[in-house]
């Protein structure tokens, strides 16, 4: 009998290193490594390009419904286009750090994505990392992960990629908004990354899968 699919949901504030430790789990572990923030990312670069005001709501939603938002994969990794264009490092520039945490509160933004990220598990296993993903994606697995690392040691390490982005700031904006904030889901288990490395970071998240009941 096939089994269902099963998500690995891994939450945590900005520059914690979740991404590095979702890459490589989904590597070790075989599976489909999702990057929801990269979903978000893309529309509110579209909605720049559009030239919509991302503190206007409305026109925001009404953007939205224009836009085709096409999710793949390609190598094991999410991958996302729009109007037929595919978004790569432009979804890192100094203006959509600036302005997706608003675009993130839109709940009929988070509405289309959130759809967008449950249709991955129809056809792999995943490992996708965000905010909401224990709490809202797949509140039903039992593999949930949330890492985190001080304030200071998460500003260093975006200053090391060398990218401008106020970290604090979007972390306070995604854990105080009303639909969806960044929380620790019930029963993650907790690391903080803050003096590990990363390869003590993944360790330690393999083991928390092995004792969440993970096996191969
Ligand atoms: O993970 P990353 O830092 O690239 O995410 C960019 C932004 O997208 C976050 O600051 C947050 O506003 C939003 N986001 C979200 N829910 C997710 C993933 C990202 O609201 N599941």
């Amino acid at each position: 009998m096939k089994r269902d699919h099963r998500a690995v949901a891994i939450d945590g504030p900005a520059a914690s290193g979740k991404s590095t430790v979702a890459r490589r789990l989904a590597e070790r572990l075989g599976l489909v490594m999702v990057n929801s923030g990269a979903m978000y990312r893309a529309v509110t670069w579209q909605i720049l390009q559009d030239g919509v005001d991302p503190g206007d709501g409305a026109a925001v939603v009404e953007a939205l419904t224009e836009m085709e938002i096409v999710g793949g994969v390609e190598d094991g990794v999410s991958t996302i286009a729009i109007n037929g264009r595919r978004l790569e490092n432009e979804v890192r520039s100094s203006g959509v750090n600036d302005h997706v945490s608003m675009v993130a509160s839109i709940p009929e933004v988070r509405e289309c994505l959130v759809a967008m990220q449950r249709a991955y598990l129809e056809d792999n296993d995943v490992v996708m990392e965000g905010r909401d993903i224990g709490t809202v994606v797949f509140p039903e697995t039992p593999f949930k992960l949330y890492i985190s690392a001080s304030e200071d040691v998460r500003a260093a390490r975006r200053a090391r990629d060398g990218e401008a982005d106020a970290v604090a700031k979007r972390d306070a904006q995604d854990s105080q908004r009303k639909t969806s904030p960044l929380k620790v889901a019930e029963g993650a288990v907790e690391i903080d990354s803050s003096d590990l490395t990363i390869d003590e970071t993944v360790e330690e998240a393999c083991e928390a899968l092995v004792r969440l009941g993970w096996n191969e």
